[in-house]
């Protein structure tokens, strides 16, 4: 096996981190005080190709997830909730229309989505429906041109910016469980649309919403893939986007590791430095090998996808091994600034409580072992 990262993503890699040093850094601050990302930023990462996907000879085509990963872990190491909300531009908006969506909606809504212009969300989760994500009673009632769609969706990243929300509701409840949902694109101007946003302390400055639909009706056109196949459709999404969500779950371990070593190497404690202390030099040692193992698997992950191979087992490894690893150097680095990091604007502060989200979104760390377990059946 090759572990050598392509020159070409290596080459892209600095700029992109140019691109963090002009576009993001200078505004973290003011962005996480007001809890918002501007819509702009989405559009400079569109102008400048960090979306995920290009437009090649009028087609768009989806960048490798490699080189996705890659760009997460950078990103999320400065700032996780930022990353999340390009993670869910990506890939839990432009993915879902990529694979299932017909040639019209993908000629409609990609390429302004590819440049930044159109934000999308996704909203699967509601009350009664998380790790159960079968479990979903928002209704599609099927009426004369379309759908009218009644229901509540949770928890949705992006849901207070976003222009375009895909969202799975009942089409068919005569049907057996896994072939009654299926998914919608629905224009979030629509009237009946109504969106709450959510005090979360995770992941800030992106937006958690809950959106509310009440009688909002959806033309025929706007059914994403086949009718009836919305929660296979919606579980495919989550499979693709556990790649980059490794990929930033790793970077949020990676950030507050680097925060940590730096206040051990300079904070004087009894006369000597904190990493002078042989405990906490074997701490060093140790995350810093658990943090590599990870990014072994999450590059494995990416290049299993990128080799058109099944990729389940893969992702939802470096799923679950990132997020362990990330909770652990978390609280790791808050500890080593002491009573500092309690404070909200404090840099590590950010690390511990994006790493627990990342245990959430994209399935619990249950979850990821019941799917372990299911291929480990298999192979
Ligand atoms: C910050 C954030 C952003 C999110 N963004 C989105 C979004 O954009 N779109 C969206 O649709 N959703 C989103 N979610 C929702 C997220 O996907 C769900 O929270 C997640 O799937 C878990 O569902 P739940 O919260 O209902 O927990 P539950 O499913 O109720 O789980 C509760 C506990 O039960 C355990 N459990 C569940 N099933 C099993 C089992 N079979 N065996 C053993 N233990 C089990 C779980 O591991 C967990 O510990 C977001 C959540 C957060 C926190």
């Amino acid at each position: 096996m090759d572990f050598a990262i392509p020159e070409m993503v290596t080459k892209e890699l600095e700029q992109f981190k140019g691109f963090l040093r002009t576009h993001l850094e200078p505004h973290l601050a003011t962005w996480y005080k007001k809890e918002a990302i501007p819509r702009e930023l989405f559009q400079s990462m569109g102008q400048d190709g960090w979306l995920g996907f290009s437009q090649e000879n009028g087609h768009i085509v989806e960048q490798s997830a490699l080189r996705q990963t890659i760009l997460q872990e950078n990103l999320a190491k400065i700032s996780p909730g930022v990353a999340v909300a390009v993670l869910v531009q990506n890939s839990l908006g432009m993915v879902p229309l990529f694979l299932f969506g017909s040639e019209k909606q993908k000629q409609n809504h990609l390429p302004s989505a590819v440049r930044g212009e159109t934000l999308l969300c996704l909203g699967n989760t509601e009350h009664k429906a998380g790790s159960d994500v079968a479990n979903v009673r928002m209704q599609a009632e099927n009426v004369e041109g379309g759908w009218v769609l009644n229901g509540t969706k949770a928890y949705v990243t992006n849901g207070a910016i976003s222009d375009l929300a895909l969202v799975t509701a009942i089409s068919d409840p005569e049907a057996a469980r896994n072939r009654r949902l299926s998914m919608f694109l629905v224009d979030l101007s629509s009237p009946g649309v109504s969106r709450k946003k959510l005090n979360k302390r995770v992941w800030i400055p992106s937006d958690l919403t809950r959106l509310q639909f009440n009688n909002v009706f959806v033309p025929d056109e706007n059914l994403v893939g086949q009718r009836g196949k919305g929660l296979q459709q919606v579980l495919a999404t989550f499979t693709h986007s556990r790649i980059p969500i490794s990929g930033l779950t790793l970077g949020t371990a990676v950030g507050a590791f680097e925060a940590g070593l730096d206040r051990a190497k300079k904070r004087e404690i009894f006369g000597q430095k904190i990493a002078d202390f042989q405990a906490k030099s074997f701490e060093i040692a140790d995350f810093f090998t658990r943090i590599e193992a990870a990014r072994l698997l999450v590059l494995k992950a990416g290049w299993t996808k990128d080799q058109g191979k099944d990729f389940r087992m893969e992702a939802s490894m470096a799923k679950y091994l990132t997020v362990e690893i990330a909770r652990g150097v978390g609280l790791w680095a808050a500890d080593l600034f002491g009573a500092a990091s309690v404070m909200q604007d404090h840099p590590v502060h950010k690390f511990p409580l994006d790493a627990w989200a990342s245990s959430l979104g994209e399935g619990t760390q249950d979850v990821q072992k019941l799917i372990i377990f299911r291929e480990i059946m298999k192979r």
